[in-house]
């Protein structure tokens, strides 16, 4: 048979130098990938054959096979399961299609030193491809179930691999790691040792659902480490034979008693189900009797995956029937906006061949979708009670996907705002509750107040903040583009409505006991003129100029009517793909001003209008330009601009 070369995609040779020079100090975890992969492919035959049973492939005992040949220093996990044709090893083994690689390299070598780098690696889980921290070559057999021929991998992980058919390869997949010398020192250590083996397994895979079993070396080989305290069976006259021990309890640890499981087995489960090299946040349990029972261990991340945004973001809930694997990423059993949660659903009372079609419309899933929302929200809501500094990890990690529950979620709308915080023009650096924010109230204050905006500095420097600060009013500042949706949708909390302090008229005066309405009649009439002439000149811009009561330091600013949607919002529904009209927006001058003073003066004593048609034009740019938005034909802009600065040099 030929052997064909190829190039490693370069991202999965940027990926596979980094395991050579292994940043990852805890080599061990190798074989939790290899094992977890072979898990998932006989998870995968085990279904296709219930789809299929015309499929040419025996599940009568699936397992995953561990061997160790110390002359020749190799090591094979070996599993019975679906297996890969030619075409699926080049392009799972030879690329990597995570959606989130890129960036992750891309932060990777910028990562200063080795523990920001382990920290990443650990944040995306490399797989397969952690073979190379422990071995200088692989070599992968595989053969898909139900087809003849096999394919043979090779690579020493350096920019290329090879490829070859097979005629004899076993149903499933090997994987044969030629061993680097042991350095104990560097944490590499001699695993063509069964005690190591075992100890690894026994930590990272024990609840593994299939077999991992391991050829123990008979009487001649029994020199090997650790194996003194088996050593009576292995006595036995027919004993010469190896024979294979199993080294996993594949004990469901969701339907053991939470007492007689260490939280290390509960981690080890998440990494496995959320591939993710770190250990989870927060575990939660749930157990649910009567006529529909389910067993469910869910986790909360430590950390937001890069993909949680990406729309083929994937690796959610797993559901199980009666302990067995039934699919992976399940979304029925949680809304989208819980995507970020990892675990596994065990249901009694389900057919093995349940399809994601049906579980969308079956009335129990509903009813179980239901109450493990519940279960996770109140599980933060106690956290947020309990340990602020786990709160506050977890809602900086997965806050912004939680909003979009406030509009998407009704029905745990209370809640989702009682766990929100959000940054406050209160505190620099410590988020706000609602609740707390509601407490804070001054007297009179009867809306809570937010600044939607890019960043928190943008915000705070806009012209529609001047007059809350004067006052020391206390606005939200919300810098998510799902901010603004959710607090159109919600409108209030407690009875108190949420407002935008960029939109509709505000008038903080009202608030003060002695308002001087007098004055801002008088205001209103001195003005009335030249309102009414700028907004002839702006028509087509702005559909109203009038006074604003925002403003103290700047001249002026734009502000959207009360229904209108905000520029950022129009962008938004654009984006998706939405048709949305443009709103004109309101222009608002600082009365106190003395270049809105002057204008207005100018305006009633001189006949000459088209200097003061550009003031105003330029006056409407600069509102334009303070909160962050671009003045209609910037160049024209630019040009009045320095006309008018030259003029007054
Ligand atoms: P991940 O497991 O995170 O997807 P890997 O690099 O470990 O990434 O594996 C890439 C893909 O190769 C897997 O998703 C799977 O499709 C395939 N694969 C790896 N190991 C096996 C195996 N033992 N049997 C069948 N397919 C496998």
């Amino acid at each position: 048979m030929s052997t064909e070369t190829f190039e490693f995609q370069v991202e999965a040779r940027q990926l596979l130098q980094l395991m050579i020079h292994s940043v990852y100090s805890n080599k061990d975890v190798f074989l939790r990938e290899l094992v977890s992969n072979a898990s998932d492919a006989l998870d995968k035959l085990r279904l296709e054959k219930l789809w299929d049973d015309s499929l040419d492939a025996d599940v009568s005992d699936l397992h995953i096979d561990i061997d160790v040949d110390t002359d020749a220093r190799t090591l094979t996990v070996q599993d019975n399961g679906i297996g890969m044709s030619y075409e699926e090893v080049g392009r799972l083994i030879g690329t990597i299609a995570n959606s989130g690689t890129a960036k992750f390299l891309q932060e990777l070598q910028e990562a200063k030193d080795a523990a920001g780098a382990e920290g990443l690696i650990g944040q995306f889980g490399v797989g397969f491809y952690a073979g190379f921290m422990v071995a200088d070559e692989v070599t992968l057999v595989t053969r898909r179930a139900g087809e003849s021929q096999g394919t043979r991998w090779t690579s020493r992980g350096e920019g290329t691999y090879t490829l070859e058919t097979v005629d004899d390869a076993p149903q499933g997949t090997s994987v044969t790691l030629h061993l680097k010398p042991a350095d104990p020192e560097n944490q590499l250590h001699d695993y063509t040792s069964p005690w190591k083996i075992r100890e690894i397994i026994k930590r990272y895979s024990d609840f593994i659902t299939w077999p991992i079993r391991m050829v123990v070396p008979g009487p001649e080989g029994s020199a090997a480490a650790g194996k003194s305290d088996e050593a009576s069976e292995a006595e036995a006259p027919e004993a010469e034979a190896p024979q294979a021990e199993t080294l996993n309890s594949m004990k469901a640890l969701w339907a053991r008693p939470r007492g007689e499981v260490t939280d290390d087995e509960y981690h080890e489960l998440y990494k496995h189900i959320g591939h993710d090299w770190r250990d989870p946040l927060e575990t939660i349990r749930l157990q649910a009797e009567g006529t529909f029972e389910y067993q469910a261990l869910l986790f909360l991340p430590a950390h937001a995956p890069h993909d949680l945004f990406a729309r083929d973001s994937k690796r959610g809930v797993q559901l199980y029937v009666k302990r067995v694997f039934i699919m992976d990423d399940c979304e029925a059993l949680l809304p989208p906006y819980l995507r970020f949660v990892k675990g596994v659903v065990d249901a009694a009372d389900l057919s093995l061949n349940v399809s994601r079609e049906i579980l969308q419309q079956d009335r129990h899933i509903e009813m179980m979708r239901r109450r493990l929302t519940k279960k996770v929200l109140s599980t933060v809501k106690e956290m947020m009670a309990k340990d602020q500094d786990r709160y506050a990890t977890f809602w900086r990690e997965f806050g912004t996907v939680l909003k979009e529950g406030l509009v998407t979620d009704p029905e745990n709308r209370d809640v989702l705002l009682s766990v929100a915080s959000f940054a406050s023009t209160h505190h620099d650096t410590e988020p706000t509750t609602l609740k707390q924010y509601a407490e804070r109230m001054k007297d009179g204050q009867e809306d809570i107040y937010y600044l939607a905006g890019e960043s928190r500095q943008s915000i705070e420097n806009s012209p529609h903040m001047e007059a809350f600060r004067d006052r020391g009013i206390e606005v939200l500042l919300l810098t998510d583009p799902v901010d603004e949706v959710w607090a159109d949708a919600v409108g209030e909390y407690e009875g108190k409505k949420l407002r935008s302090v960029a939109k509709g008229r505000i008038d903080l005066d009202a608030q003060d006991e002695d308002a001087s309405d007098g004055e801002r009649e008088k205001q209103t009439e001195e003005y009335a003129g030249l309102l009414g002439w700028m907004k002839e000149q702006l028509d087509g811009e702005v559909k109203e100029v009038r006074l604003s009561s925002r403003l103290t330091v700047s001249p002026a600013c734009v502000v959207s009517d009360a229904h209108d949607l905000t520029p950022a919002l129009e962008n938004m529904y654009r984006a998706m793909g939405q048709e949305v009209p443009s709103a004109k927006r309101i222009l608002e001058l600082n009365p106190d001003h003395r270049l809105v003073k002057g204008l207005n003066q100018a305006y009633n004593e001189r006949e000459d209008r088209v200097a003061l048609a550009e003031t105003a034009e330029l006056l409407h740019g600069l509102a334009v330009l303070a909160e962050g938005g671009q003045p209609k034909e910037p160049a024209r802009f630019v040009k009045l601009m320095a006309d008018r600065l030259e003029r007054a040099l």
